[in-house]
């Protein structure tokens, strides 16, 4: 007889042996970009705090008053009695940054994919997703029960002939990508990903995660969805679109009925933190700028974004790098399979506009140093 804890065990065993096993350790960020751990102090390159606004004082402030005004929890999910005042504001907020009519704010970024792709599509409707789409977006396109195919990365072609051989066997069609990539910091092609759905009457829709405030779209999408816990410091997720489709996701998607409404303070954290990425460019430019420092720096291609990943093939070597930049007081995480394909184990580094150019060029040395870049 094989126990539950037999099994976990051969289960853990198995990642070990692979490398493959993750750890949490205890990371206390006290800054924007300072994490503290087992006493000591690094420089961190793996968070997604773009602009330092989970630390503001201004996303603070609005945070405190809020939980002040409106108590720690919501109570009840936004269809019951979790709806506070303060969505309407962060809702408007949204709609009008990403030139849409209305929005709706979820949980989490997963949480609103998983409750918006499975509004849009079902059984019987085609979703074609880059190969490189966020866990979220694939697990949304999964649970709608509609047929799911990958175009090849960033590739309008591949997006063109799966189009031509499929479209026509279904009904409704939805394109799914991110603006930025996550977990390689390029940007999609949204013009021709654009005209593509246009001409094979499909609809568009982009995961902005990363994007927010860092890069204006070149084309904007039917449907655009993202995070509140990556550029706007706080958390929670959301999706703007047409007052339609946003009033039928409010009334049918199943992670906004069936989960509890965010913590006040959570709402209006966001809300302060987009009203400073909306005013700020010489805050929002920033990221990007010390991305294409390090990427020139060490020889890289030029980055599209605040993210950059250095490639290091196998789990080994990018746990390796990722230990000698920790004995240096920096920190980049080391991304392995299943997050990202296999023999394409990186470091993943994300810059944030409260970094110090010595900063940026510190962590490159070490790099250099030690063979890595
Ligand atoms: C982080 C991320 C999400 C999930 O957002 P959360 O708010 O953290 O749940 C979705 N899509 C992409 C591309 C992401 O990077």
């Amino acid at each position: 007889m094989t126990t539950l804890d037999d099994s976990a065990r051969e289960a853990l065993a198995l990642l070990e042996s692979k490398l493959l096993k993750r750890t949490l350790a205890t990371s206390e960020r006290t800054d924007g970009v300072s994490v503290m751990r087992s006493g000591r102090t690094y420089v961190s390159f793996s968070c997604n705090d773009y602009f330092g606004l989970s630390h503001h004082p201004d996303v603070i402030a609005a945070g405190v008053a809020a939980l002040q005004q409106y108590g720690a929890g919501a109570g009840a999910s936004r269809l019951v009695t979790g709806n506070h005042p303060l969505y309407e504001a962060l809702e408007d907020m949204l709609a009008r940054m990403k030139g849409t009519e209305a929005a709706c704010v979820f949980g989490s970024g997963y949480l609103a994919n998983l409750g918006v792709i499975p509004v849009l599509a079902g059984s019987g409707d085609l979703i074609l997703a880059d190969r490189l789409s966020h866990a979220c977006m694939l697990d949304g396109a999964r649970m709608s029960g509609a047929t799911m195919m990958r175009f090849a990365h960033n590739n309008p072609e591949h997006l063109a002939l799966l189009l031509r051989e499929h479209r026509k066997e279904y009904q409704r069609c939805i394109i799914l990508t991110e603006t930025v990539f996550s977990m390689d910091g390029d940007r999609a092609p949204l013009g021709a990903f654009a005209a593509l759905a246009k001409g094979y009457n499909a609809w568009l829709m982009t995961d902005d995660a990363h994007g927010l405030g860092i890069a204006e779209p070149e084309a904007h999408a039917e449907v655009q969805m993202g995070t509140l816990s990556k550029g706007a410091g706080s958390y929670g997720g959301y999706v703007c679109a047409s007052r339609e489709v946003v009033e039928l996701v409010r009334t049918s998607a199943r992670t906004l009925m069936f989960s509890t409404a965010l913590p006040p303070a959570s709402v209006a954290s966001a809300t302060a933190a987009l009203n400073i990425i909306a005013s700020d460019k010489a805050l929002t430019s920033r990221p990007l700028q010390l991305a294409q420092r390090f990427t020139q720096f060490l020889g890289l291609d030029e980055a599209q974004s605040p993210i950059v990943p250095l490639i290091l093939e196998e789990p080994e070597r990018a746990l390796a790098a990722s230990r000698a930049l920790e004995e240096a007081g920096y920190l980049a995480h080391a991304i392995r399979p299943p997050t990202v394909p296999p023999g394409t184990a990186r470091l993943r580094f994300t810059f944030s506009a409260l970094h110090t150019e010595a900063q940026v060029d510190g962590a490159a040395d070490v790099l250099k140093a030690n063979g890595y870049a």
